[in-house]
């Protein structure tokens, strides 16, 4: 770990009014959760066309719940240090909050209050029929494919599919967040997928500083500090150092 960009980030960090961090499938990967994208990962096993449409869901529920019943076992994992050293900066006043393209929960579960799920979020379950929530806990009592225990349709995970649009609020919220953003952390994000795509680069348009934190950097351009490691090392020293 290079201590001198440590440094800058944690004074880009301190004079930041607003900071918002941008996260991804890297900050899960340490607590145990593969990169649905990467080698081995779900859409390697899975063709994210015939498994990942909403279409595709409403044509034959069972079948993808097959695929469903797995993320099911994915997402039984508990946040590692970097979710809750983010929780931290959010308590110190130095995170106003958190987009996220994951629907794992832990960032919540980490202890940050105000998270923005970009892809929905795989704790709530809704029955396309007569809209009835259902949580996960009902989900993993139940057999699968889990029907709505008040019309006994197939429930559908309010994630968002690949065919679907991201819900208007959270667009709006997104916006309402990174208004006034001084300063981005991206991080555990190559980036690649859209929407998340252009948000570092609004920030950037918009006089805002960048922090990546990434295995493998890939906004090196964009970026004021690419901090090259692993999400819980890094943010594990971050918050030491703010904390002094
Ligand atoms: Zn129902």
């Amino acid at each position: 770990m290079d201590h001198d960009r440590i440094k800058e980030a944690v004074a880009l960090l301190k004079q930041s009014k607003k900071t918002v961090a941008l996260t991804g499938a890297g900050v899960s990967t340490e607590s145990g959760i593969p990169d649905f994208r990467g080698k081995g990962g779900l859409w390697s096993r899975y063709d994210p066309y015939e498994y990942g449409t909403l279409g595709a869901f409403l044509n034959n529920p069972p079948k993808i719940w097959g695929m469903l019943a797995e993320l099911l076992e994915v997402v039984d994992a508990k946040p590692n240090s970097g979710h809750t050293g983010l929780a931290n900066l959010e308590e110190m006043g130095l995170l106003a909050g958190i987009i996220t393209q994951n629907i794992d929960n832990l960032h919540q579960q980490g202890g940050s209050s105000n998270v923005l799920e970009f892809h929905g979020s795989f704790e709530t379950f809704t029955c396309l029929s007569c809209g009835e929530k259902h949580l996960l806990q009902y989900v993993r009592e139940t057999t699968i494919p889990p029907v709505c225990r008040s019309c006994s349709e197939i429930l559908k995970p309010d994630i968002i599919f690949f065919d679907e649009m991201i819900p208007e609020p959270v667009l709006q919220e997104t916006q309402e967040l990174l208004a006034g953003t001084e300063l981005l952390l991206v991080v555990g994000t190559s980036c690649q997928v859209q929407p998340a795509v252009h948000i570092p680069y609004q920030v950037h348009n918009n006089g805002g500083r960048i922090i990546e934190i990434n295995l493998e950097p890939v906004l090196t351009e964009l970026a004021a500090v690419s901090l090259q490691g692993s999400f819980t090392q890094v943010v594990e020293q971050l918050v030491s150092q703010l904390q002094d």
